[in-house]
């Protein structure tokens, strides 16, 4: 878990576009920019940068 619970909670529902990498909500199936079904969890082990 991250720093932020709300934080958390939020990326748990994003997708990232493996091919524009556009946000997208997490079950929409398809990316919202360019129709792409190649969506990926965004990584919720993201540490902070020191
Ligand atoms: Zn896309």
């Amino acid at each position: 878990m991250g720093k932020f619970p709300e934080a958390d909670a939020q990326i748990v529902k994003i997708v990232i576009c493996r091919k524009c990498k556009t946000r997208n909500k997490k079950g929409v199936g398809m990316c919202r920019k360019c129709g792409s079904k190649f969506l990926r969890p965004k990584r919720k082990d993201i540490r902070a940068k020191k």
